[in-house]
């Protein structure tokens, strides 16, 4: 009897100490608490393949920090930058830090939509004459919220080549916001979606003031079907992972208090 309960004692224990590494492995927190202020803090580097790179910043949400994503892509010809980060700062650090780092020009910049996070350094690119892309869309309310004016050529999809790597963008329709696009990288199979894409620990739907809840789940739906072979997914805040990041999203949709 005494050696069942031992065992019983030495179960609970194992599941404990199991339960509670597979939850920190799977669930880190979010957002993060860190001890000094984020948002002065440098950019972070976060390297998916050899020539694809996470660039991510910190921001305020309604008094909270939040990280941000971005991609780096290097190629033989350059490099192509998505998303700015979430201030004009980190997008001065960012940009120097592209030239010690890989010593590549930067080429030209994509932002997925209009919101502070993926566009507040647009004039620090545009001031060393690096081109900004961005969809009609985009552009114009961009111009109404005051983030700059960005070169409005992206169509619903276009794709560019530079060099040895190339960078496709599809509009799926609205969802976090009216513009929001993806970024596929047909090279590394890596799709950022942006803030149409929820990371897995996100447990609700974020900032929803430009959001369109009834469609958004049929623009997931486009991007699940366009790209079903992606072997990564960045979303715009958040850890990346796979395909199910975008099924989560949809999940989020259909039960908000999931
Ligand atoms: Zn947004």
């Amino acid at each position: 009897m005494r050696t069942n309960v031992s065992l019983l004692v030495l179960y609970l224990s194992f599941g404990i100490w199991f339960a509670q590494c597979h939850t920190a492995k799977e669930f880190p927190s979010y957002p993060p608490n860190p001890t000094t202020n984020p948002i002065d803090s440098s950019i972070e580097w976060i390297k998916i393949k050899e020539s694809v790179w996470i660039h991510k910043s910190f921001g305020s949400f309604q008094g909270k920090t939040y990280p941000s994503n971005g991609l780096v892509v290097l190629t033989n010809k350059g490099v192509v930058v998505i998303d700015t980060p979430w201030t004009e700062p980190q997008t001065e650090e960012l940009i120097q830090s592209i030239q010690t780092k890989f010593q590549k020009q930067i080429v030209f910049v994509i932002v997925t939509h209009a919101h502070d996070d993926r566009m507040a350094g647009v004039s620090s690119f545009q001031k060393r004459k690096i081109p900004v892309y961005s969809t009609q869309l985009t552009a114009k309310l961009a111009k109404e919220n005051g983030y700059g004016i960005p070169s409005p050529i992206l169509d619903i999809q276009t794709r560019f080549s530079l060099g040895n790597g190339s960078v496709e963008v599809f509009y799926p329709g609205p969802g976090h916001s009216p513009d929001n696009i993806v970024v596929w990288l047909p090279d590394t199979h890596i799709l950022f979606g942006g803030c149409l894409v929820k990371a897995l620990e996100a447990e609700d739907l974020g900032n929803l003031k430009d959001a369109n809840v009834v469609e958004w789940e049929s623009s997931v739906k486009r991007v699940l079907s366009r790209y079903p072979d992606a072997e990564v997914v960045v979303p715009g805040h958040g850890n990346w992972g796979k395909l199910d990041l975008l099924r989560h999203t949809i999940r989020l949709l259909i039960s908000p208090n999931h």
